[in-house]
């Protein structure tokens, strides 16, 4: 029996009013942070928290008096409001060794690449003007130049991003006729890109040909009538056909659309560069270098911005001149362009590799670090963490992964922390350092935390590791 007291109604009725707790010395002193209608939704929040919590049975009348005295009520207020900041897209450490990581935002842009987005984000620009005559002219002029210069297309675009660039290809080259693909194609690439689901979108029937580990030129040849519309390779990007396998090479698909004059398309997924300063990639085991791709004589070749090209999201669509002009004359390229942040970002980091300083991207930096190079970060991590109360923390041997389907069976050799707490499974104190500020993302196996030095960006990310962890230690005291 609950004593009147504990009464729910009863307690409800002691629940201050939303007035009364903005009126609070220290909710006002809220509102200079925020807006007074989300200060008052803020309020509303708290307070429904505490009615549910009685609803619910978890709170006697002392348990209330205890969540209604002093400051208990602004500080729930001001809980929910720093929340709601931790909320969105926000900086976040990625101690995982992915370096692509699809969930953590890809490739890290060069500083340069990101101080122009932020200038030309916070400012006004030149994206569709010419400086010399002060008329209008087309926003990705310098991104053609050049990708001219790094893959040797005759001009190339971009767009919001390769899912994107995909579609434009289909949509302009095929839309109510069909796409010749081969059946080993197909493929699903993680966030829901489906090739078949892409080209019904695009209006474009397809027409699948070949075996699932087999497909030679012949079998497009064959498949070739009125309503073919384009000639499509699809890089296997997130998985591997091993054994008895054949696939169309570029060169042939190309020869074989130049002969029937049909446009042929290879959507590469990555996009790997090789030029002057930028050592070539080779542990990802022989990826198509762009320049080759259109060096084949492919018409369009696409491939993403913040995959292996080391940009921020985006589409390249690169290939011959009057290809290239007929993805532009399409309605939906105007739908799919991109931002002059975006653009500036690209022009950039493209800059970059043609100035011989490819390897100073972080994401060509981080995929050429050596296991010996990254053993003493790893150590020195080590040291920092195993002082801390109630952690164990080692560096071992591991493997780290390039991520974002890029080239899916290569590991790359690493030297990673290896963390375990006294009183915290490795899922839990996981969980804590992803809730912490910033956002510290690790890697779990066996039943231990793995930091891998790899995709630790700086000094600073090391520190904030360390301090994620001694935020967690404390609390476990606590
Ligand atoms: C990653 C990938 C895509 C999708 O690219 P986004 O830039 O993420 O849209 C399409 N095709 C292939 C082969 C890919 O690897």
């Amino acid at each position: 029996m609950s004593t009147p007291s504990n009464d729910p109604t009863a307690l409800f009725r002691q629940l201050p009013g939303v007035d009364e707790v903005l009126r609070m010395a220290k909710v006002g002193q809220l509102a200079a942070r925020t807006g007074r209608e989300e200060l008052t939704g803020l309020v509303r929040r708290a307070l429904d928290g505490l009615r549910r919590e009685i609803a619910d049975g978890g709170v006697d009348a002392a348990g209330l008096a205890e969540r209604l005295a002093g400051d208990a009520v602004a500080a729930r207020v001001e809980a929910l409001f720093l929340a709601d900041r931790k909320k969105g897209v926000r900086p976040a450490i990625n101690a995982t060794g992915v370096v692509l990581h699809t969930g953590l935002g890809r490739a890290p842009v060069h500083p340069e690449a990101a101080a122009r987005m932020a200038r030309v984000a916070a400012g006004y620009c030149i994206l569709e003007v010419d400086r010399a005559s002060g008329k209008r002219n087309r926003r990705d002029d310098r991104l053609s130049e050049l990708l001219q210069r790094l893959t040797g297309c005759e001009a190339g675009i971009a767009v919001n991003n390769n899912a994107a660039a995909v579609f434009l290809a289909l949509n302009t080259f095929a839309a109510g006729g069909e796409c010749i693909v081969s059946r080993g194609e197909l493929v699903e690439i993680g966030g829901s890109f489906r090739v078949p689901d892409v080209m019904t979108r695009a209006g474009v029937a397809l027409r699948e040909v070949g075996t699932t580990n087999r497909t030679r030129a012949a079998d497009y040849r064959e498949a070739i009538g009125d309503a073919t519309g384009l000639l499509l390779k699809v890089h296997t990007s997130n998985f591997r056909v091993v054994g008895f396998t054949e696939e169309v090479a570029m060169d042939e698909l190309a020869a074989l659309g130049a002969e029937r004059g049909l446009p042929t398309c290879f959507d590469l997924g990555s996009g790997l560069f090789e030029c002057e300063g930028a050592t070539p990639l080779d542990m990802l085991g022989g990826e198509t270098v762009v320049r080759d791709a259109v060096a084949s004589g492919l018409d369009v070749v696409t491939f993403s911005g913040d995959k292996l090209f080391g940009g921020p999201q985006a589409g390249f669509l690169v290939g011959k001149r009057a290809r290239i002009e007929a993805l532009r004359k399409n309605p939906m390229y105007r739908a799919l362009r991109l931002d002059k942040t975006a653009l500036a970002g690209l022009e950039a980091t493209l800059e970059l590799l043609v100035d011989g300083r490819g390897d100073e991207l972080p994401t060509r930096r981080m995929l050429l670090a050596t296991a010996a190079e990254l053993k003493p970060a790893a150590e020195r991590l080590a040291e920092r963490l195993d002082v801390l109360p109630g952690l164990r923390a080692e560096a071992i041997p591991e493997r780290s992964q390039p991520g974002s389907g890029s080239a899916p069976h290569v590991y790359l050799d690493t030297w990673a922390v290896r963390v375990q707490h006294a009183a915290r499974s490795a899922e839990a104190l996981a969980r804590h350092l992803r809730m912490g500020e910033p956002p510290v993302f690790t890697r779990i196996a066996d039943d231990f935390v793995l930091c891998d030095p790899r995709t630790l960006l700086d000094e600073h990310d090391e520190d904030h590791l360390v301090d994620a962890f001694a935020a967690v230690c404390r609390a476990a005291e606590a």
